[in-house]
């Protein structure tokens, strides 16, 4: 085999067919807020097919999202999707919220059922309200036809009574009206690819779309993971080791992991990838450019 093996290039061009979406948390100071916009400034270039912004554990951050959600639809040309959640709420309530994204303009939904908000141990159904993710979804779209992501678990959520009663409702959700999934944060190129033959048996037909978290605080990320599902290989413990006090030094690792992680998937067939920014641009900014996602300046 000769050195010039196309398939052997490093970070060979891919052929602008990737397509990426951002998600951003709502800011709680002015300055978290100058930089989550000073991040939308800087990545509304790359014309994400549409940017989302979280809805806090048990709806702590309601009007925090909605002012963030209305802000990008009025002041910029991107494609905001609101998420919204079935915790501490009833239906009436939750309507009328879809209701007036509606009438702003806004007209994708991320339907979660959501998580307890802080200090309670699990999920408890409010009385009057949605009680899962399926049945928010089945109610969105009888107040107007709203595009509607959902969430999907490559390594099964944590509540789930089976791998399969799990993938059985991400079917729900989709027969409920979603029209794209989008999945926890994984590692393991492989966990991804067998879930979605796993989804694909089940006759989930509907685009699963990669959530990729590019990892700058390893530390964090571990404790997160615990409560989320999703596991820590032991190779990213490995290149993490030692960094602790080099933040620099972690971005970089952390830029070409996620680069090479969605390359793989590239490799696979994935071409949509959904991004977790944590509100910064310049990782996510990075990896975008080396899948081929270029600023549209006009060129
Ligand atoms: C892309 C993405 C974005 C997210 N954004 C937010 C956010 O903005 N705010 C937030 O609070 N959280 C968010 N989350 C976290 C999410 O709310 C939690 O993971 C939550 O625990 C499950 O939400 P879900 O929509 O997947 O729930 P569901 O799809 O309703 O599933 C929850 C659990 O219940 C089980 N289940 C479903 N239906 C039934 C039933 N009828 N009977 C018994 N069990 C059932 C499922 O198998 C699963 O174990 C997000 C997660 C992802 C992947």
């Amino acid at each position: 085999m000769t050195g010039n093996a196309p398939h052997l290039a490093v970070a060979a061009p891919l052929p602008h067919d990737v397509r990426v979406s951002f998600e951003f948390f709502p800011p709680k100071t002015e300055k978290a807020n100058k930089t989550l916009w000073d991040s939308i400034q800087r990545l509304a270039p790359l014309r994400p097919s549409y940017v989302s912004v979280t809805y806090g554990a048990g709806g702590s951050t309601r009007e925090r999202t909605h002012a963030t959600v209305y802000r990008i639809r009025h002041e910029t040309a991107l494609e905001p999707a609101a998420h919204l959640t079935c915790v501490g709420a009833a239906t009436d309530e939750i309507d009328d919220i879809a209701r007036s994204y509606w009438q702003a303009g806004v007209r994708h939904i991320v339907a979660l059922r959501g998580d307890p908000p802080e200090g309670d141990d699990r999920y408890r159904p409010h009385p009057g309200g949605y009680a899962y993710a399926s049945d928010l979804v089945a109610g969105l779209k009888k107040v107007a036809d709203f595009e509607i992501s959902v969430a999907a678990y490559p390594e099964t959520h944590p509540e789930a009574a089976s791998a399969e009663d799990d993938i059985d409702n991400l079917k729900r959700k989709i027969d409920a009206g979603a029209s794209q999934a989008i999945t926890q944060f994984f590692f393991d190129v492989e966990v991804f690819l067998r879930f979605r033959d796993r989804a694909q048996a089940a006759g989930i037909t509907v685009p699963l779309i990669p959530g990729i978290l590019p990892v700058t605080n390893f530390a964090r990320l571990a404790e997160f993971s615990i409560k989320s599902g999703a596991s820590m290989p032991a190779w990213m413990a490995e290149l993490f080791d030692g960094l602790d006090g080099d933040p620099e030094t972690r971005k970089l690792v952390a830029a070409s992991v996620a680069a090479e992680q969605c390359r793989a998937l590239h490799g696979h067939g994935v071409t949509e990838f959904h991004f977790y920014t944590m509100n910064r641009a310049d990782l996510v900014y990075a990896i975008c450019h080396i899948l081929g996602v270029r600023a549209d300046d006009g060129a």
